[in-house]
């Protein structure tokens, strides 16, 4: 959590990549597709909400057992968590957020329209109708979302939507290292929704008010080696962003500054991708010492420090944690995926195409198959057989009709194979498997595709 009046580094960097689509290109074909909508969209939509459709869902459940895989499963030294939505709201005044989780506002007086006021460059005049003198005097405006528990609405029952997964995480520190008999160094990761009532949400799924955050908190001891342990963890979320191919050129690793960081924190990085409007941030990776656990201790009154077996002495460990939001990686996969391009189409005539080139980890649709022709029964019974045999270990969809119009299909929502049934197939068994990025295509039996797809995907 940033401290108050503390604001979002300003970039110093000068070289931009290009930009290669417009978010007004990834929203249509988000909605085109099936990736995401708004929500609640046949009320007028409702601002800073949006649901997945069937596309999107997977693609988001992808990205998010990516993490998932990278950073639990494939570690012996972090272990899974799920915590409550609504916790004791003493949580949230131990952890500053009632006192500090704030955005400073200013509204028009002349238009309406409500600004951020650490998004404003220039403050004389509203950005949007142009009078000047118009906005109103900053003021503290807090992020939590409230919500009220049992049946009686005073005060006793208010209660808060979680801003940020962490402290379900901070507060079970002594259950689960004693349940899981682990000790420092070592991390509890969850993923889970978060609320934020953003004074300005914005640039599609970038900013919402009810977004999925993925955090690891690793707990160092303080033996000197905790510096070694968040490098550590930068360069590993460094090379889960470049296996799962995201362009180095759009990636960055911006180091805060002592002044940018809140004070008891040592490091900070900020992971940030060149989206359509600018660089934006998908994940904060900081070194934030004690201060967690110290602030629970404080309030709560419980001792929450590991007890060390063979010094037989009580300490409360560093922490490193990396913090990422799975709605703006879900959007920067989608983005990074995009491109547009000239290729030739079966019939040997240019056209443009649409491509995403998903890694077929992330990809919704692994393998696509095809029977050329819809009415013609032992061509649609010998596609859907083998699209039912790879469905077991792949994610896969059964289409059929004009194979042009499939492959432009499959192309747009990042496919990587299209295997295609024709009448051919029914004589020697074998049939046509065409790559999404080169378009190139191979015959080969129907008997190797598992083979082929168990190496490829
Ligand atoms: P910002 O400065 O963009 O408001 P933040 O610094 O407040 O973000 P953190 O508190 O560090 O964000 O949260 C960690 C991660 O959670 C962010 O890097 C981001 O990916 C995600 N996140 C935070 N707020 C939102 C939001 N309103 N919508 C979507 N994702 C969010």
């Amino acid at each position: 959590m940033p401290e108050p009046g503390l604001e979002k580094p300003v970039s110093m960097e000068t070289a931009t990549p290009e930009q290669h689509v417009t978010m007004d290109e990834i929203t249509a074909l988000a909605k085109r597709r099936g990736f995401i909508f708004q929500s609640s969209e046949i009320y007028g939509g409702i601002n800073g909400f949006y649901d997945y459709g069937p596309l999107g869902a997977v693609l988001k459940r992808n990205v998010k057992n990516a993490w998932w895989h990278d950073t639990v499963e494939l570690r012996d030294d972090v272990v899974a968590f799920d915590s409550s939505i609504i916790m004791h709201p003493l949580t949230w005044k131990a952890s500053g957020h009632i006192d500090a989780f704030h955005d400073r506002m200013v509204d028009c007086k002349t238009c309406k329209h409500r600004f951020r006021y650490d998004h404003l460059t220039d403050t004389s005049q509203c950005p949007d109708c142009g009078t000047k003198d118009s906005l109103t005097e900053p003021r503290n405006f807090n992020l939590m979302m409230r919500t009220s528990i049992g049946p009686a609405e005073d005060t006793a029952s208010v209660a808060y939507l979680r801003p940020e997964t962490a402290q379900g995480i901070f507060v079970n520190f002594k259950n689960v290292y004693q349940s899981a008999r682990k000790r420092p160094p070592f991390g509890i990761a969850q993923i889970g929704k978060s609320f934020r009532n953003e004074i300005t949400p914005g640039n599609f799924t970038f900013r919402i008010r009810e977004f999925e955050q993925a955090e690891l908190e690793y707990f160092v001891p303080d033996d000197g080696r905790d510096m070694d342990a968040f490098a550590e963890w930068v360069d590993r979320r460094k090379d889960w962003y470049a296996s799962y191919g995201v362009r180095p050129e759009r990636l960055r690793f911006y180091e805060l500054t002592a002044q940018e960081r809140p004070h008891y924190a040592k490091a900070g990085i900020d992971v940030e991708y060149y989206f359509p409007w600018g660089w934006g941030e998908l994940e904060s990776i900081a070194h934030r010492g004690t201060y967690d656990l110290d602030a629970h201790m404080r309030l709560s009154g419980k001792d929450l420090r590991f007890f060390d077996e063979a010094s037989k002495a009580h300490y409360t460990p560093l922490l490193i944690e990396s913090s990422a939001g799975m709605d703006r990686t879900t959007l920067t996969f989608l983005i990074d995926a995009y491109e547009r391009e000239k290729s030739v189409d079966p019939n040997g005539k240019e056209t443009e195409r649409t491509v995403l080139r998903f890694h077929p980890a992330i990809a919704p649709v692994q393998v696509a198959v095809f029977s050329l022709a819809r009415n013609k029964p032992d061509l649609v019974e010998k596609a859907r057989g083998i699209e039912a045999a790879l469905r077991v270990r792949h994610r896969t969809q059964y289409d059929e009709g004009n194979i042009g119009q499939l492959y432009r299909r499959q192309d747009e929502i990042g496919t990587p194979y299209c295997v295609t049934v024709d009448y051919e197939s029914l004589d020697d068994n074998t049939v046509t498997v065409r790559e999404r990025d080169s378009m190139r295509q191979e015959r080969i039996s129907a008997d190797a595709l598992a083979r082929m797809f168990g190496e490829r995907l």
